[in-house]
């Protein structure tokens, strides 16, 4: 499944290849995404590409008086093609921007192709989305007031995309050792000192991941294979009953609300 760094790297392979061009028509292949694709995103052609943003995993073409909301789901991936190329099965949804085009392949179609007039945070599904990670707003202080009276365990807080977005399985399970914090602790026992870390591993975490993405942004443009998913170096994510790459011990996994995390008994105390 893409996540946060997944979507950003997207994000900034995508931007160059289609900020400034107008979009010359839309195709819809198979409107029965995780949401219909309405009738209005067809009416997108002689709007110009200014930007492309990213919310949470969400990525937004900004129109001008609009955004394309695009999200890729569990399977979703983008690609800029020549306007020519015949579409697979899954190939469910381009936009066309004069000599190139954007395609959305999305074979398990939990992927999301939406049209919001006007400011996008607006929109149901980006109204309460928290704290975006990567930006200045995610702070010690900031992470020091969102976890008070939680008594969540903190890695379930740190996957709450209604507190933090973004930061999923993985990305918890290596902040979480990075910061040097067992997974299972109340999110409300997060003292300022230890906010002032987990806060800096995760964006640590979220910008190693984003540049091991960073080498595939060529399989953005061009190519038509497989999703760029990159493959990462885990202190623990997946590493369960392997050495800890820090002091030897046995990395452990446990079940937290129906998710494996993983960590390391003697770093994470
Ligand atoms: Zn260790």
């Amino acid at each position: 499944m893409p996540e946060l760094p997944e979507v950003e790297v997207t994000r900034r392979g995508l931007a160059p290849q289609l900020t400034g061009r107008v979009i010359s028509g839309v195709a819809v292949r198979e409107p029965r995404l995780r949401w219909p694709v309405t009738r209005d995103v067809l009416a997108l052609a002689g709007r110009t590409v200014k930007t492309i943003r990213r919310r949470g995993k969400y990525l937004l073409v900004d129109c001008g008086d609009g955004h394309l909301i695009l999200h890729l789901g569990m399977s979703g991936s983008l690609r800029v093609l020549p306007p020519e190329t015949p579409a697979g099965k899954h190939d469910h949804f381009d936009l066309l921007l004069g000599d190139r085009m954007l395609r959305l392949r999305d074979p398990r179609r939990f992927g999301a192709v939406l049209w919001v007039a006007g400011d996008a945070a607006a929109h149901p599904l980006l109204a309460h989305l928290g704290v975006e990670p990567l930006s200045r707003s995610l702070n010690s202080g900031r992470l020091h007031a969102l976890t008070r009276a939680r008594r969540t365990a903190i890695k379930q807080f740190l996957m709450d995309g209604r507190r933090i977005v973004g930061v999923g399985d993985i990305y918890a399970s290596e902040s979480l050792f990075r910061a040097r914090i067992n997974p299972r602790m109340p999110a409300k026992r997060l003292s300022l000192e230890k906010s002032e870390k987990l806060s800096a591993a995760i964006k640590h975490t979220l910008r190693a991941a984003i540049r091991a993405g960073g080498s595939t942004l060529r399989d953005f443009v061009g190519a038509d294979g497989a999703a760029g998913y990159f493959q990462q170096r885990y202190w623990v994510y997946d590493r369960a009953g392997k050495k800890c790459r820090r002091c030897g011990a046995l990395i452990r996994k446990v079940l937290q609300g129906q998710r494996s995390t993983y960590y390391c008994p003697s770093c994470q105390k």
